[in-house]
């Protein structure tokens, strides 16, 4: 097809009018339907702890027992001691720990982060609002490179070991925002063992889609505290997660897990504050699922309502640019996205037209710190929110879209297949 044939192509859809969106990774209404039973857990009459302790007052600083227990199965961390239940967002403790190491340094720090000049290490394509608390507080990012098995770390582990002022390394380990793909093993152990200038270094270990899997065949993660501990490095991770898009994204309950060292550090500096957390939601979340087994029977009806959503994504990728050689994209067991590589030059160009044709992506470059992709070619798909008709829609103008920018910019004279 030439150029006008394709443009002609692209007037049809245009003349739709369409408004979908593909741009954010939230559950559809019909997840969160799933967790409508979580509001009848608790009710005027019902709604003290186990141990009877009244929810709606003051108090219980770090979780209540039953939500600290479930947690600790989450986030496969040792003991009790090893977790604090936060509130209804994991993103507000990174935001903190970040912020309490600038202001107060982490437990083992010569001086606060923001005495001096900091950096952290982004591997991009990553997740914008972990390069967004980096730009808050002025804290320098430097973009390492994303292999199949998470972070290049040939790159990690040379710029760690020869530079002080790199404080932290942000990794969403399992089925990655935006890759969809999960650490290796050897990653695991490598992070964990790796030589760093900073004897206050940190992996921020975001395991937002930890059980998020889309089918049985799931990516399992080597534990990242245990293998630190076996390498006498038990203070560098601090793991994160949440029930944002387990139960309600906003409403839901998070949770921080790491050394006892660690977690004392976070809980003093907790009780300035807060007097307590939302604990009628911890009540809620504990109640509803009753252990982790319950939790891990709810993911299941979430991957019945995505899985088909990322096989149509991916299906009608295949359809229309499989063999065409534009473009590259993965193939993720579990999470939220679809990483999708077009040629270089042409990522920012696709976003804009799919946008004139009524689809809206995630803004090209936004995957990348100061949303600069150097190579403009990384587009972040989600498909958890449309329709799977609106999917079929939505991809065709998409890949449409590839082959009018490849063709704009020289990257192809006109297309044979399709
Ligand atoms: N971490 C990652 C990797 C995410 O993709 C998201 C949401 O998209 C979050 C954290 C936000 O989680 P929360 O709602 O718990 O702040």
């Amino acid at each position: 097809m030439t150029l006008d044939q394709l443009q002609s192509k692209f007037e049809v859809f245009k003349a739709k009018k369409l408004a979908l969106d593909m741009s954010r990774g939230k559950p559809s209404t019909v997840q969160l339907d799933l967790s409508n039973g979580l509001l009848d857990t608790v009710s005027s009459t019902d709604y003290k702890t186990i141990a009877d302790a009244d929810t709606r007052n003051y108090g219980g600083l770090d979780g209540i027992p039953e939500a600290k227990e479930l947690f600790k199965d989450f986030l496969e961390v040792s003991t009790v001691d090893e977790v604090v239940i936060g509130g209804n967002a994991s993103l507000t403790i990174m935001h903190d720990i970040v912020s309490r190491g600038m202001t107060h340094g982490m437990c083992d720090s010569k001086q606060p982060w923001g005495k001096a000049p900091i950096k952290f290490l982004c591997p991009s394509p990553g997740y914008d609002r972990h390069f967004s608390i980096c730009q808050h507080f002025g804290i320098e990012m430097i973009p390492v490179g994303c292999t199949p098995d998470g972070p290049n770390m040939d790159e990690v582990e040379q710029l760690v070991a020869n530079d002080e002022s790199i404080k932290g390394i942000w990794i969403v380990p399992k089925y990655s925002n935006p890759t969809g793909l999960s650490c290796s093993d050897e990653v695991v152990d490598r992070l964990s063992i790796m030589k760093t200038a900073a004897n206050d270094f940190r992996v921020f270990w975001d395991n937002a889609y930890a059980v998020h899997h889309l089918s049985d065949d799931k990516d399992e993660l080597k534990n990242i505290l245990a293998a630190c501990k076996i390498a006498g490095n038990d203070n560098r991770p601090f793991i994160l997660c949440s029930t944002s898009k387990i139960t309600f994204a906003g409403a839901g309950v998070s949770a921080v897990g790491g050394s006892v060292e660690n977690m004392d550090w976070y809980r003093g500096h907790l009780f300035f504050s807060t007097i307590g957390p939302d604990k009628l939601n911890q009540v809620r979340h504990t109640r509803f699922f009753k252990n982790i087994e319950g939790l891990n029977e709810h993911m299941k009806k979430h991957a019945a309502i995505l899985k088909p959503r990322f096989d149509k994504t991916l299906a009608i990728l295949e359809q229309e640019l499989g063999g065409t050689d534009l473009a590259t994209w993965t193939k993720p067991k579990g999470g939220y996205f679809i990483s999708f590589n077009v040629p270089n030059g042409c990522a920012k160009r696709v976003v804009a037209l799919a946008v004139e044709a009524g689809v809206k992506l995630t803004g090209a470059g936004a995957t990348y710190p100061h949303k600069n992709d150097p190579n403009d070619s990384n587009i972040r798909l989600a498909p958890s929110c449309p329709t799977i008709n609106e999917i079929e829609q939505a991809m065709k103008i998409v890949c449409l879209a590839v082959k009018i920018a490849a063709i704009e910019t020289g990257v192809v004279k006109d297309m044979v297949q399709n």
